[in-house]
């Protein structure tokens, strides 16, 4: 019979422990009745500090492993760890905390089991309810920067809530990229897929993990690994700015030897200085962004460390 694992990883989620453990239960009583599924549930404990994992082995049933990495690693590199752990012939990720509807589950799975042709089928948030023209705004560009250089688009706004066959989760984890940008390596994989698009349901308990801060740094993981653009457009810069210095240098030598101008030394002088030194010190930046994912990547340390596996029979 098919098996198919539900990936979770999770932070401090108590507070969902129970709605989770009725949520996978009924799941898995659903796609054995309709697909003749088996169903394994892969929870990574992220580096909970509060007391999840005992009240995950309280009241999960059926096949379920938790591995519990040894600290927090970050939800990307977590969601790596769980689908390493998992066995199956087809392998959903789904947040612990219950923000991805039930129903939207069961149509994934449909899908993907309705078309051979289909290697994964992603969801894609809709969620313009509180969408402000500002995130929007930013939003698309960051989008244009990574999808305009390259043979590969990552849709927008879809996310880890997917269902993918082995053959995808076996790429997948062949890409050891330490500093990840999951949305990035789906597309990047390529295969035949396919999104549907959903409303996030409301969080179950507890607050999301990702600050105003995280999700910034994420979005750079996503440009610094997958888009060369921004580099371009300051060197281009420069390369401008540099032109427009050589001619106005030569217009100030031209006015001197014919018509004896002197030109005012300190404001001309402050321009460039300023000018130039700005430009010069964001390259710096953004060249260092770039050298500190080579950094992370030549260092060569493991994705994550697992502490323990949690199983249901008790066995290591
Ligand atoms: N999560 C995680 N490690 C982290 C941050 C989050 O495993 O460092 C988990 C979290 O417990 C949840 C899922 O990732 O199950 C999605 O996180 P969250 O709900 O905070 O994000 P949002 O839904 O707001 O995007
Ligand atoms: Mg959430």
């Amino acid at each position: 019979m098919a098996l198919l694992s539900i990936v979770s990883p999770f932070l401090n989620e108590s507070g969902s422990v129970a709605d989770f453990a009725a949520f996978t239960a009924r799941l898995a009583a659903e796609l054995q009745e309709a697909h003749g599924l088996d169903l394994e549930v892969i929870l990574v404990d992220d580096g909970s500090t509060d007391d999840s994992i005992s009240r995950f082995r309280g009241v999960l049933g059926g096949n379920w492993r938790i591995v519990e990495l040894s600290r927090n690693f970050g939800k990307e590199i977590a969601l790596f760890a769980g689908i390493e752990e998992s066995r199956g012939d087809y392998v959903m990720m789904v947040d612990a905390d219950l923000q991805h509807p039930y129903d939207v589950c069961i149509e994934l799975v449909s899908t993907l089991l309705a078309d051979d042709n289909l290697d994964a089928v992603y969801s894609v948030r809709d969620d313009r309810r509180e969408e402000s023209v500002r995130k929007a705004i930013a939003g698309r560009l960051f989008y244009w920067l990574i999808n305009s250089s390259q043979r590969f688009a990552i849709p927008e706004n879809a996310g880890d809530f997917r269902i993918m066959r082995r053959n995808v989760v076996d790429a997948l984890l062949k890409v050891r990229d330490k500093r990840r940008f999951n949305k990035g390596l789906y597309a990047w994989t390529g295969f035949r897929q396919k999104g549907i698009s959903y409303t996030p349901d409301l969080r179950v308990a507890g607050d999301s993990k990702w600050s105003k801060l995280s999700l910034l740094a994420l979005s750079l993981e996503g440009i610094t690994s997958f888009s060369p653009i921004p580099l371009r457009v300051v060197s281009g810069l420069g390369a401008l700015t540099g032109l427009f210095g050589i001619l106005h240098g030569l217009k100030i030598l031209f006015e001197v030897m014919f018509y004896g101008i002197s030109v005012p030394g300190f404001p001309s002088l402050m321009v460039a200085v300023t000018v130039l030194g700005g430009f010069n010190l964001a390259l710096l930046g953004l060249l260092g962004e770039y050298l500190w994912v080579a950094v992370a990547e030549g260092k060569d340390r493991p994705l994550y460390i697992v502490r323990r596996i949690h199983s249901a029979d008790g066995s290591p």
